[in-house]
């Protein structure tokens, strides 16, 4: 081989091996997303991360190709580059009615081996210029299947949210949003509240999801999303529905005020003042690399691991002291404030899972008492506070946690799954009405 046909080859591999990357890159559209959406990584972070990847994956299989006999490097690169992009559809995939919401490792294994025999018989069938014509188009519809939803919200319609029913246009609500909170919680509460002075009228209400990403869209007035997912920097898609945080209209006159994480609260318009804050998260390359670890997910002290609980004590006291400083205290209004607690991770050194969770049942416990004795020092008679949750505490995902696989679940069933607290205190008690579940409560429809 002459240096010019070297040097050819050299340049055919470089162009395959880009195809692959760019793929790669679609395939994380997710990870991009998810960080602009909560917050969780910059701008400036995703573009580095995605750049880094995007010449990693070319030089490592350039180098490859350079290695390995012509024959295979073709075969090679022609696999990858089928199983990558069918790696692309896979939320689509997951969000199909017959595939299970959760899939075990074995199952994970028969998928990946059927991408992979799928592009094996791929890649041996096509002659090489119905290659070219399949690239093109995997790497078209790869394009389409990321962009889509990102335009599709924008030809959404608006959303106008209403308070739960009994807000006074003089009068001053907080509604108190406890991530994890289980409904069996509501007596400790009801009894600091008690303590407090106030007098709490306790129910319990259904959960329309599992998880904050499918349950808070709801809650606004979305639609029922059980698959949610996030598929735009202000949105969450499932296959038959989308809500866009940025389509939220709030009404100025509500003097509606947030404090909020996970979602883009603040992309709505109409809000008085709204804070939002981004729990600790790995640096950008290594969350890029972490979120091709989903079968490794539940390894003892894997870097990738979520919610570090040093940094997460920090994020959550910030939340706290935001929440008890907000404008809302100057303005009346409402308030709205999604608060990591008793979310986990917990901070007692050593503790299991259910210890954590009871210790930080407390701190929301005292949270919601000082929040309840502030309401009623400034506005008195017309304060009302609203406590509730998206979900209870979701053991199944926990006990994968990093901590709580060195120091046990030891999660019980409390036999009131599927149901959160809606506690009231103050008010009118005649204009108030409880909602039947959590996805009403910002709609008006009860
Ligand atoms: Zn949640």
């Amino acid at each position: 081989m002459n240096s010019s046909t070297v040097l050819c080859s050299i340049k055919h591999w470089c162009f395959q091996a880009m195809v692959v990357a760019v793929l790669v890159l679609l395939s994380r559209s997710e990870w991009v997303l998810g960080g602009l959406y909560t917050g969780e990584q910059s701008l400036g972070g995703i573009c580095l991360a995605v750049i880094v990847l995007f010449f990693a994956v070319t030089f490592g299989l350039v180098l490859l190709a350079i290695a390995l006999p012509p024959r295979l490097t073709k075969a090679m690169l022609r696999v990858l580059t089928i199983s990558v992009a069918i790696y692309i559809f896979e939320p689509a995939i997951r969000a199909l009615f017959f595939v299970p919401a959760k899939l075990e490792t074995f199952q994970k294994i028969i998928l990946i081996a059927c991408t992979l025999m799928l592009a094996w018989m791929g890649s041996t069938l096509l002659s090489s210029s119905q290659w070219k014509r399949m690239q093109a188009a995997l790497l078209f519809g790869g394009f389409v299947f990321v962009s889509f939803p990102i335009l599709a919200v924008r030809a959404t319609d608006s959303i106008q949210v209403r308070m739960p029913a009994g807000a006074q246009a003089q009068g001053a609500t907080v509604v108190l949003l406890l991530d994890e909170l289980n409904a069996n919680a509501s007596e400790q509460i009801a009894a600091d509240i008690k303590q407090a002075g106030g007098v709490p009228r306790v129910h319990r209400i259904k959960t329309v999801g599992t998880a904050t990403i499918s349950v808070i869209p709801e809650m606004f007035g979305g639609p029922h999303m059980p698959r949610a997912r996030v598929c735009a920097p202000t949105a969450v898609c499932d296959l038959s529905a989308i809500f866009d945080f940025s389509r939220l209209r709030f009404a100025p006159l509500d003097r509606v005020h947030i404090i909020g994480f996970h979602h883009p609260y603040c992309a709505a318009q109409g809000l008085a003042s709204c804070a939002m804050f981004a729990p600790p998260n790995p640096p950008p390359i290594t969350s890029l690399l972490c979120s091709f670890d989903r079968l490794r997910v539940g390894r003892r002290g894997s870097q990738c691991d979520w919610l570090p609980p040093e940094g997460w004590d920090v994020f959550r006291w910030r939340m706290r002291d935001a929440t008890l400083q907000s404008p809302f205290w100057k303005s009346g209004g409402t308030l709205y404030a999604h608060l990591p607690f008793p979310h986990p991770p917990g901070n007692l050194p050593r503790a299991d899972l259910t210890a954590d969770y009871a210790d930080n049942l407390r701190l929301a416990s005292e949270i919601v008492a000082q929040v309840w004795r502030q309401g009623n020092e400034r506005f008195g008679a017309s304060f009302r506070l609203i406590v509730t949750s998206d979900h209870p505490l979701r053991p199944e995902l926990w006990c994968r946690h990093g901590k709580y696989l060195e120091t046990g679940c030891g999660v019980k069933p409390t036999g009131s799954e599927g149901l959160v607290p809606y506690i009231l205190v103050g008010g009118n008690e005649a204009a108030d009405s409880v909602p039947t579940d959590n996805g009403k409560i910002f709609t008006g429809k009860l």
